[in-house]
């Protein structure tokens, strides 16, 4: 069976699953944002936890604060992300009271190509100006 398109530019995973909630092997459809993050956590089943830095806009001062926002992301076995990846993840539909992304790719930790083990510095957002 065949990898479907899932209308993301994404590389479809290698490996084969039989997971319903897979959007590549399953039916699950995807659509909305598709969002990049590290994860942090990968102790649920099939659930990862992927944490998010982004820098966020403080007009009175004219300067940004980082900001750290947490998404539980469903890991289908094909995928099979673990701590310290980046990942790709795209938004479903709910799949559960906290989860409504699903990982679609993994992707290099920043400076580390290829290093897929060495976890991601927390609060490696690009450096703003410090408040
Ligand atoms: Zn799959």
């Amino acid at each position: 069976m065949a990898a479907r398109d899932i209308g993301i530019p994404v590389t479809p995973p290698s490996r084969e699953c039989a997971d319903p909630k897979c959007p590549f092997h399953g039916s699950l459809p995807v659509r909305g944002a598709v969002l990049e993050g590290t994860v942090v956590s990968s102790k649920m089943a099939s659930t990862v936890v992927v944490q998010r830095s982004y820098l966020r806009f403080i007009q009175k001062w004219e300067r940004y604060e980082r900001r750290q926002s947490k998404l539980s992301a469903h890991n289908p076995a094909c995928v099979g992300a673990e701590v310290g990846d980046r990942v790709a993840i795209a938004e479903c539909r709910p799949l559960s009271k906290t989860k409504k992304f699903v990982v679609v790719e993994r992707r290099a930790p920043e400076g580390a190509p290829g290093a897929r083990a060495a976890p991601a510095t927390p609060g490696s957002a690009p450096a703003g100006p410090r408040p």
